[in-house]
């Protein structure tokens, strides 16, 4: 069992860390990040690491999770339609639901994927449209989107991925290959602005999908 005062104590941490929106604070907390990962690892659920969820692929940590909703939500009244790429085993994907967004969520892993499918369940959250497609091609089909977050790690930004934000819509994502940096683009009605954040780990983005 992992006890409430687990769950509040990753929220105090992420307090500590920085993080002061209520909406994303709320969101964490009444997430089950337990159920999200093997049992063999439930117990370091709500520590502040990234853990394997299988095929080599990885959790993020929650400060990063925390970071990159934060990031979407700035000055915003909501989330609205957001995309994500890299699906994982669901668990972003959570957190955008519970802080109000629709989600649209693709994944290049179908094995993955279908283990998000069960995850999400298991939370009673299902109401996010998981695709498994390559993300580089976005989800043209449901565009535009109000945010773009992606949680596997580019070389460059994928051309489409702009091309699919709404006007005053926002794209984060982790730039880089061995020393990678999250990246916030906003399109205005005077072009995209960026800014660099704070040094990260990702797995890699991925071309096609198995
Ligand atoms: N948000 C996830 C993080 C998962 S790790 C979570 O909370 O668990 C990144 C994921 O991106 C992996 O599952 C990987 O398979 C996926 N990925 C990598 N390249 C991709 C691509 N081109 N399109 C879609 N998903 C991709």
């Amino acid at each position: 069992m992992i006890s409430e005062r687990t769950r509040l104590r990753m929220i105090e941490r992420l307090r500590q860390q920085g993080i002061r929106d209520e909406r994303v604070l709320a969101a964490m907390y009444e997430v089950p990040r337990h159920l999200f990962i093997d049992q063999a690892l439930a117990t370091r659920a709500y520590d502040d690491v990234s853990l394997p969820i299988g095929q080599g692929q990885t959790i993020s940590q929650p400060l990063t999770v925390a970071r990159m909703t934060e990031k979407l939500l700035e000055g915003k009244a909501s989330l609205g339609k957001i995309l994500e790429i890299g699906t994982g085993c669901g668990y972003q994907t959570a957190v955008l639901l519970k802080a109000g967004a629709q989600v649209y969520s693709i994944e290049r892993l179908a094995g993955i994927l279908d283990k998000a499918r069960v995850n999400l369940r298991n939370a009673k959250l299902v109401h996010a449209r998981l695709v498994h497609s390559d993300g580089h091609q976005g989800l043209p089909d449901a565009a535009p989107f109000d945010g773009i977050i992606m949680t596997a790690a580019a070389r460059h930004v994928p051309p489409a991925l702009l091309d699919q934000l709404q006007t005053g819509g926002r794209l984060i994502l982790p730039v880089g290959d061995q020393e990678q940096f999250l990246w916030l683009y906003e399109k205005t009605n005077n072009g995209i602005q960026k800014t660099k954040h704070e040094a990260v780990h990702f797995v890699p983005l991925l071309p096609g999908k198995q």
